[in-house]
């Protein structure tokens, strides 16, 4: 179907180098020392081929990625043969088992991926997306008939969703996605699948201290109003990372209490943070008054990159990459439609997708970095 769409960087020639690139060999090499084949199977190098195939083709089951390689000459060629599906199936699960040795792949990727992006993870905004199930989605058995008790996924849960441009907002029944994407290349840096019922705000800690476990030096966090909650700011700071969240019309907010001081003169101006005091200055702005300045102490009222500045205007501005970045993972690289059920299977699936789109992009860098020979 979208073969004729399908952009170069995906074709035999790609999947090729992307078997070859360092971290997937290793991969391939660690999966084998595991030695799991107990039958004569088709070999490791050929299986982990056929997992980027399905992400790369943007293909959502194995059904399509057995018959698309069966019928693809060039694909074939690369992975050496044509696995069977019964061999995915067999290879999903063995993975589900040896999950370490995934986490292993992807963090040596985004390590690499940090050395050819230097400031990669600096500045990143933080948000979840909804992953419908692979199950009936209506609540109801029938039209005003009683609630539904039993789910073809039972580990997904119901949750809520915002309005994207045209789709309205509302309950869904599945998991929620939770990540952490750098605003300059929008590839997310850490990631969480969990049903879709768990707040969002619970997840900030733990994808935080993920981004930092993997070597990001994060400076700044974007997230948008549904995190405004005074946990969030601490987590963040206490983290030595500044929050640029918008304030919800909490009763303080329509008192009044986020404004800067002021006098007869007029509001005060700002004049610089300090991290270490963990305050705002702020000054008189005709300078009359005794004492001239003031420290205000950061809190989710006053954080220490204050929001009427065009410094915090600028970096809000760009929450917009996480979206997007959901958005190429839902639709270029086939997060969606969900077709496994179960959320370590949802997990797993999640991701190989995020690991094949990372690779890629590794691929890339380094391609971009090596000026061609003549
Ligand atoms: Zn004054």
């Amino acid at each position: 179907m979208a073969k004729a769409n399908l952009p170069q960087h995906r074709d035999a020639e790609a999947l090729s180098n992307l078997l070859a690139t360092p971290e997937i060999t290793a991969l391939i090499a660690d999966l084998e020392a595991t030695r799991w084949t107990g039958r004569p199977g088709y070999p490791i190098r050929a299986m982990v081929g056929m997992a980027l195939v399905k992400s790369l083709h943007c293909l959502p089951t194995w059904t399509r990625t057995v018959v698309l390689v069966k019928d693809h000459a060039g694909l074939r060629a690369v992975l050496g043969c044509a696995p069977s599906l019964d061999a995915c199936y067999r290879f999903t699960a063995k993975l589900r088992q040896h999950h370490n040795r995934l986490a292993e792949c992807i963090e040596s990727v985004l390590a690499a991926l940090h050395d050819e992006h230097p400031a990669m993870g600096e500045i990143v905004a933080i948000d979840g997306s909804d992953l419908p199930a692979y199950a009936n989605g209506q609540k109801y058995l029938y039209k005003n008939g009683p609630e539904r008790k039993i789910y073809s996924d039972s580990d997904a849960s119901w949750g809520h969703r915002s309005a994207i441009s045209t789709r309205k907002g509302g309950g869904y029944y599945g998991y929620k996605i939770h990540a952490v994407v750098d605003v300059a290349t929008e590839l997310p840096v850490a990631w969480h699948v969990e049903s879709a019922s768990i707040a969002e705000s619970a997840q900030v800690p733990t994808l935080l201290d993920m981004a930092a476990l993997r070597g990001f030096l994060t400076s700044v966090a974007i997230l948008d109003k549904g995190y405004d909650l005074p946990p969030i700011y601490e987590t963040c700071e206490t983290r030595g990372i500044h929050p640029i969240i918008p304030l919800r019309e909490t009763f303080a907010v329509k008192a009044g209490k986020d404004k800067p001081p002021k006098c007869e003169h007029g509001p005060w101006i700002f004049a610089g943070s300090d991290a270490k005091r963990g305050a705002s200055k702020w000054r008189c702005p005709t300078g009359e008054c005794q004492p001239v300045s003031t420290w205000v102490k950061a809190d989710r009222l006053h954080t220490l990159v204050p929001r009427r500045t065009d410094r915090w205007k600028a970096l809000y501005r760009q929450r917009g990459c996480v979206e997007r970045g959901f958005g190429r993972l839902k639709n270029e690289w086939a997060m969606l439609p969900l077709r496994v059920r179960r959320i370590e299977r949802v997990r797993l699936h999640v991701d190989l997708t995020i690991l094949a789109q990372l690779v890629t992009a590794l691929a890339k860098a380094r391609a971009a970095a090596v000026p061609l020979a003549a």
